[in-house]
């Protein structure tokens, strides 16, 4: 009996824990920006797994090192360390700011590190009294109980109890808000440098130059959550690498394993330094596959070839955007940098960003939304010209759909 042929989308809905609602069709097979579902339809895949898939699926490299890694050596907790895992951290530390790295297995378990990391590097410092942790409204941060308290959504974040204490939120882009807000009780200030789940936002230079300033006037760490646009997404290896500022601890994770769970947590040295032995841990961090993995993924992303596709694929999907929205106007902008890129809904469609996305698979395009107003752009950095193409005429007969069926 091949078990695989009694699998449908309704099984999700008998087995599986109801907090996802996942498309009507199920993927079964990925090679680079193509992607088949059970009964063989094919897909242009603009969603990449969240901004995960940064080589498309099944990249040959990728599939290379861990099957060479996995006929080696799959775990040995940190009670052991591992060349993988060592040779990654020399490759971040190498490539960025960093003298020190803690591996993780996701983006919230790389933000809980940070935030737990910058809560001790102020109480060893300056004293208990310094415990403010300020974040942003749709800050998004992760799901585990501190990250998603410190990100800025209620929705995420309420109806289960206490919340962990001494968190703040302001307005994104705001700096008097900062200003009137901050001060020496202050441990640490987490940004996005552009708001992903929140809605494709991106921080002005202006913004970040001054969080830096009042961060560095009040002794107050500056955290960079780049779990979205770091690893090639914005057209440089990190976010942070474009703007005017160097932040204090930076995460990584998503595009880092290019589909294998894998985060990473960089700091300098004198802040790395209150992790002291036995202050945090993680069974499966730096785990030999996920850091073989994500080492092979740097080597082919951190090029000028890889950053100069992000960028013209960019001009592409921005360029086909514009002749869509000539022909519907559906869109009021589009915002974002490199291969993460926002369509917001103009007026006439607020609310709707589902229905394009819905459409869209229908006609073999794989999308994702940011709340409900922005139809969000992600794909593989390696994705191809002619890919752009086929996903970007997918999408305009899902609009033609759309727009037709809501006149
Ligand atoms: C996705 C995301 C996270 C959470 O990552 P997980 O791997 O889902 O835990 C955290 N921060 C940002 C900016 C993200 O986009």
């Amino acid at each position: 009996m091949n078990q695989t042929e009694q699998i449908t989308r309704q099984t999700f809905d008998q087995v599986m824990a109801p907090n996802y609602a996942p498309a009507a069709m199920i993927p079964v097979r990925g090679e680079g920006s193509r992607v088949w579902d059970q009964e063989g339809k094919e897909y242009i895949d603009f969603a990449g797994g969240i901004a995960v898939n940064c080589l498309g699926h099944c990249h040959p490299a990728l599939v290379n090192t861990l099957q060479q890694q996995a006929s080696k050596l799959w775990h040995v907790s940190n009670v052991y360390t591992n060349e993988p895992a060592l040779i990654l951290a020399k490759q971040l530390i190498d490539a960025t700011f960093a003298e020190k790295v803690f591996f993780a297995n996701s983006g919230a378990e790389a933000n809980e590190a940070a935030l737990k990391l910058a809560r001790r590097y102020a109480n060893e410092h300056f004293g208990e009294h310094k415990d403010q942790i300020i974040a942003c409204h749709h800050g998004f941060h992760g799901r585990t109980f501190f990250t998603v308290s410190v990100g800025g959504q209620a929705a995420y974040s309420d109806g289960f109890g206490p919340k962990p204490g001494a968190i703040e939120h302001i307005a994104y882009n705001d700096l008097a808000a900062l200003e009137a807000l901050i001060s020496d009780r202050t441990c640490a200030v987490m940004i996005e440098p552009m708001q992903g789940e929140g809605g494709v936002i991106p921080a002005t230079d202006e913004y970040l130059a001054g969080v830096r300033a009042l961060c560095d006037k009040h002794n107050a760490l500056l955290i960079f959550d780049e779990v979205q646009t770091g690893v090639g997404r914005t057209g440089a290896l990190f976010a942070y690498m474009n703007s005017p500022v160097v932040p204090d601890i930076l995460t990584s994770a998503k595009s880092l394993g290019g589909g294998f769970p894998v985060a990473a947590m960089l700091t300098s040295d004198s802040i790395a330094a209150s992790l002291k032995v036995g202050t945090h841990g993680s069974t499966y961090g730096g785990n030999p596959m996920a850091c073989a993995v994500a080492s092979a993924v740097l080597a082919e992303v951190n090029t000028p070839e890889m950053m100069a596709n992000v960028n013209a694929a960019e001009v592409q999907i921005r360029q086909r955007l514009a002749d869509i929205n000539d022909q519907y106007q559906v869109f009021a902008e589009v915002r974002g940098k490199g291969l993460l890129l926002g369509a917001v809904m103009n007026d006439k469609y607020q609310g709707k960003a589902r229905d394009f996305l819905t459409a869209a698979v229908a006609e073999g395009l794989m999308m994702l939304v940011a709340g409900p107003n922005v139809l969000r752009f992600a794909p593989a950095l390696n994705i191809t010209e002619s890919e752009v193409s086929e996903g970007m005429d997918a999408l305009e007969r899902a609009v033609a759909k759309v727009c037709q069926s809501s006149d």
